[in-house]
């Protein structure tokens, strides 16, 4: 869509964003900083009771543990993320500390988890919800390994999930989050569990500045979701900023950054990918 200049503004993925915009726009509204917005919203996301793809909720990797990804840059360019970390309920916030606290960009495993008990994050349970645990136990029976995910069928659900989970229960996928403040600065946060049974260790696009999620204050923002291999191939999000620089729209440059993926797939392997990104701009 054309620009229109209206500030503030925060913008997320899927349907599960509703909610996490609700949270967001509460700071928003009373002049709060787009980067506190940005964290607060993805946090409703990440406590979320039921969700197949972000928090503790979520669904395993294969081996049968919750493994989170998260990212979050604010208006000075900072990026901060987590990688590979487990049993923290909100990943987000750790990264931000990680930005915030640290020399580093990413934290990410056994080190990322040492880091926000440091902070005073609890250590939760390593148990799965009873959602994530059926749809573990489901997948177990055939085990079938596919690195194509997040593909909805037709009716928008997730081909990963097994029916019964598909019926009614359509809260899926990563949440990436962008808003701009009255102030007219720019912040993003990303934070996910990944590919549903995922191979162990896997990190997906969602933790990697420029990948997932590109903060520019001067130019705009770009967050991603989707097959993260995709995405980092070609640093998608920074393309999308990039083409704003050079004067693109957000959709359009959204668009430039998915066709350079189609463009390097051949045809029959991107139909098995779906990848998705929203931007605003300056
Ligand atoms: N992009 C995420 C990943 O590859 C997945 C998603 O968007 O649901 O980890």
């Amino acid at each position: 869509k054309k620009s229109t200049g209206k500030k503030p503004l925060v913008i997320s993925t899927w349907d599960v964003g509703i909610n996490a915009n609700k949270a967001a726009w509460k700071i928003l509204k009373t002049n709060g900083r787009a980067l506190d917005a940005v964290e607060a919203g993805v946090m409703v996301t990440e406590a979320e009771k039921v969700n197949c793809c972000v928090g503790l909720n979520a669904y395993p990797d294969r081996d049968g543990h919750v493994t989170l990804d998260a990212s979050i840059m604010d208006e000075y360019g900072n990026a901060g993320s987590v990688a590979f970390i487990e049993r923290i309920k909100h990943p987000i916030s750790v990264a931000r500390l990680v930005m915030e606290k640290t020399p580093h960009v990413m934290l990410a495993g056994s080190g990322a988890q040492q880091f926000a008990v440091e902070q005073g994050f609890p250590l939760e349970p390593d148990k799965l919800s009873d959602e994530a645990e059926k749809a573990y136990q489901e997948w177990l029976k055939k085990s079938e390994y596919k690195p194509v995910i997040n593909i909805e069928n037709t009716k928008g659900q997730n081909a990963f999930a097994p029916a019964y989970l598909n019926d009614g229960l359509l809260n899926h996928d990563t949440i990436g989050m962008i808003a701009i403040d009255a102030q007219g600065n720019l912040s993003g946060s990303c934070t996910t569990s990944g590919l549903a049974f995922k191979m162990r260790g896997r990190v997906g696009d969602s933790p990697i500045a420029g990948a997932g999620l590109f903060v520019d204050n001067e130019i705009g923002a770009a967050v991603s979701t989707g097959v993260g291999e995709e995405v980092m191939k070609v640093c998608g999000t920074h393309i999308v900023v990039e083409a704003m620089r050079s004067g693109m729209q957000p959709e359009d440059a959204c668009r430039f950054a998915v066709e350079r993926i189609v463009k390097r797939n051949t045809a029959e392997k991107i139909k098995d990918i779906q990848v998705a990104f929203i931007a605003i701009d300056k």
